[in-house]
């Protein structure tokens, strides 16, 4: 007996304005270009000036609505195109209560032409978060609950980034944070003008003994040079090392893992199981991190369980949006057992919780799940004033 029926699927690309880049002021040799993005020279990586997103609003036939978010923060028509020309239109008359058959479904369409990542599934993520959502509204449960219960009623949040010019600033900055309550902070090597290990041992002295650094390296280095490096950080305390290697090298994950006494932290660019599980094969991390608007739920919990059964915690990633796959990943979070920390992007987490409704929250070093049915968040009308494209 299905419990309701699927009948309609719409997408919204949303731009919101934002003060200052991703990542901190523009450096030397930035510039945002004609179509709004910037390349940042410490990464090369490509990023809007604006906080990009695409939502997902699914409509059930008794009236109910799912809202699911996915990563479009460049080139959002990708996803749209592939949800409105593709999977919206095959999903129309399934049943909200079977999300993972129809994930599964979904991803087999394209799976014998090699479309197992990329646009293809953040634009199944975005589905998938909003089937959930439509479930827990209909079934007036909440998705934690949906995913095998709400084990933790809060969850530490490890502050990431330090969006300033000079490491004066950012140490300063730290400091702040440590004093909000804050027990980790992780800074971006792609922005230590003075060098890693003065930054880190900078971060150190600042914010003294007890409080978590990471460090994300932004897959700028050879295995060799990430062990020099993450070696010479050690005596600093460091809790993890974020992505040392290119994200395909899993050789150079493995041997990076194995040459230092740190823990690897990994994940927030694979998708599905089947990237993690080689990875978990070979050591290559001692922490992941799924991106929700990446994997949507069903992979999301599919990779913890799996991270579980290989003992490695889980630190979820938590990017650019306006907080409904935020709002899923807490909740997803909260139904898994090994969850030290999420991640807490506060220049993009505080600016856009006006755009959701819920009570939604980071404050004091933890976040607060959203209560109600779902995910506990819907976008708020302003949203839909920032619709483009
Ligand atoms: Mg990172």
């Amino acid at each position: 007996m299905p419990l309701d029926a699927i009948t309609k699927v719409e997408t919204f690309i949303v731009s919101i304005p934002r003060d200052m880049p991703y990542l901190g002021p523009l450096r030397e040799g930035e510039r945002i270009n004609e179509r709004g993005y910037l390349i940042r020279k410490g990464n090369r990586s490509i990023y809007p000036a604006t906080d990009m997103s695409v939502l997902v609003k699914i409509t059930a036939e008794s009236g109910a609505v799912g809202w699911g978010e996915t990563y479009g923060i460049v080139a959002p028509n990708a996803v749209k195109s592939i949800i409105d020309d593709v999977l919206g239109p095959v999903i129309i008359g399934r049943d909200p209560g079977d999300p993972v058959v129809i994930h599964e479904d979904l991803y087999d369409l394209m799976r014998v032409r090699g479309f197992f990542g990329g646009y293809y599934v953040d634009s199944l993520a975005g589905v998938d978060i909003a089937i959930w959502d439509l479930l827990g509204r209909i079934t007036n449960r909440s998705l934690a609950s949906l995913v095998g219960g709400q084990r933790h009623a809060s969850l530490p949040a490890y502050v990431s980034g330090l969006p300033k010019a000079t490491l004066q600033e950012r140490c300063d900055l730290a400091v702040e944070w440590v004093g909000k309550g804050y027990k980790a902070v992780k800074f971006a090597a792609a922005m230590s003008d003075d060098g890693i290990v003065k930054e880190m041992a900078a971060l150190r002295e600042a914010v003294g003994p007890g409080i978590h650094l990471m460090v994300d390296l932004h897959w700028k280095f050879t295995a060799p040079e990430a062990i020099r490096i993450i070696r010479k950080l050690e005596p600093y305390d460091l809790y993890f090392a974020e992505a040392p290697c290119e994200p395909e090298d899993i050789d150079g994950q493995a041997a990076v893992a194995a040459g230092i006494g740190t823990p690897l932290a990994l994940g927030e660019e694979w998708r599905t199981v089947f990237e993690y599980r080689p990875r978990f094969q070979r050591q290559c991390m001692g922490v992941i991190q799924p991106e929700m608007g990446h994997t949507g739920v069903t992979e999301f919990m599919g990779i913890g369980r799996m991270a579980h059964a290989f003992h490695v915690d889980t630190i979820p990633h938590a990017s650019i949006g306006i907080g409904v796959f935020m709002a899923a990943s807490l909740h997803a979070t909260a139904a898994l057992k090994r969850v030290p920390y999420h991640e807490y992007q506060h220049s993009i987490f505080d600016k856009n919780l006006r755009y959701v409704t819920g009570d939604m929250d980071c404050k004091a070093g933890f976040y607060t799940i959203p209560s109600g049915a779902g995910h506990g968040v819907v976008p708020h009308d302003s949203v839909f004033n920032h619709v483009v494209g």
